[in-house]
């Protein structure tokens, strides 16, 4: 491959070496690049002030960066910020910089739309165009310190909840991880780091042997095969005893203990039968169940329940000795919650 097709945004250190070598450049020049990209976020080989200016000059047409660029920035009352990222093929994904109390998360997407199918999700309307590299992964989290920077604020946790299924693009998201975590990058701590899966089984086993401790969040979402094959065409291929049986090893595996997202739809899945249902099927291990409040996305038919439901919900789970919070709904007026991310068919098109 020529070096001006490489996937710069995507190499280690030690790819970067080897990559500068083969055009003639010194290798510690590799190690210094992957620095001034990750951790001082390099826009432009410009901004490498430690290099000479000819050297700057010389290096975009002969290994060109390919950043994001944000086309456009929404920021909410409560300080939820919402980036639609232009890739350099012209595909649009987005990410959310989230407030919270110890500082801020960014919600990375992993794939351009989703293939899972998901009824109640706006991701994965349009199917999945598709996966993003290692290196737009982690170009999200560059350009969310980016902004943060400018308030004095840096990137304290980072999510793969954003668009797609991580699962689905399993070797871009381990080496996004293995970068993220880089004692040279952001040297983000992988329990700083939380992957979000619809339940791709064999997946999760594969993860739980990495050796990368991150927070597994399990979309769940109902009690019983019966009812989440109504919402999740995944449950076909894999059903609740096998997702279960993935579960308890990555909690032993890793020592991890696993969150599990249930979405809170009127009617649906909300009812105390479902939640003891619910304490049923988790109750063997330690784990942490998240109930989701549904936001709205007028394409689906879903409303969400009312809050007093939820609360209801939440006791009797915390009753049975389960720990279960309420996910804060933050963004709402910019549609910057989770599931209300979507892939801009409308603009590729335009
Ligand atoms: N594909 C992964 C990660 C991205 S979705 C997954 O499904 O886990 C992130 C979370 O948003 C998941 O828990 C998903 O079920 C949830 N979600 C999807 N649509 C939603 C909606 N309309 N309102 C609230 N949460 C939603
Ligand atoms: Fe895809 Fe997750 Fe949305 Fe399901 S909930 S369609 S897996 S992004």
């Amino acid at each position: 491959m020529a070096a001006k097709d490489l996937d710069v945004l995507s190499m280690s250190p030690e790819e970067l070496e080897t990559s500068v070598a083969e055009i003639g450049e010194p290798r510690f020049r590799g190690r210094q690049l992957f620095e001034w990209l990750w951790q001082h976020g390099a826009t432009s080989y410009d901004d490498i002030t430690v290099w000479p200016k000819t050297l700057r000059a010389s290096m975009a047409p002969r290994l060109p960066l390919k950043r994001l660029v944000a086309e456009k920035v929404q920021q909410a009352q409560d300080g939820t910020t919402k980036l639609l990222l232009r890739l350099d093929d012209g595909n649009r994904v987005e990410t959310v910089l989230l407030p919270h109390p110890y500082g801020y998360s960014v919600c990375v997407s992993s794939q351009v739309g989703c293939n899972m199918g998901c009824h109640f999700c706006a991701s994965g309307i349009l199917g999945k165009r598709r996966n993003l590299t290692a290196g737009e992964m982690l170009d999200q989290v560059r350009y969310a310190n980016q902004i943060l920077g400018k308030r004095g604020q840096k990137v304290s946790r980072v999510d793969l909840m954003g668009i797609g299924e991580p699962l689905d693009n399993y070797d871009a998201m381990v080496k996004f991880l293995l970068l993220l975590h880089h004692p040279l990058g952001f040297q983000l701590s992988y329990r700083h780091v939380t992957v979000s899966t619809s339940g791709l089984v064999p997946a999760i086993y594969r993860l739980a042997d990495e050796g990368m401790p991150v927070t597994l969040a399990v979309s769940l979402h109902a009690p019983t095969d019966a009812l989440r094959l109504t919402l999740m065409p995944v449950n076909k291929a894999y059903p609740l005893s096998q997702l279960i049986g993935a579960c308890l090893y990555y909690g032993e595996t890793t020592g991890r203990r696993v969150t599990f997202e249930y979405l809170m739809l009127d009617g649906v899945n909300d009812s105390l039968e479902n939640a003891r249902e619910l304490v049923n099927l988790v109750h063997d291990f330690s784990c942490h169940v998240n109930l989701i409040p549904w936001n709205r996305v007028e394409e689906h038919p879903f409303k969400p329940s009312p809050m007093a439901r939820v609360r209801q919900f939440q006791q009797l789970v915390q009753d049975r000795g389960i720990s279960c919070t309420i996910r804060k709904e933050l963004g709402q007026e910019i549609d910057a919650a989770c599931g209300q991310l979507r892939r801009r068919e409308e603009e590729i098109l335009r």
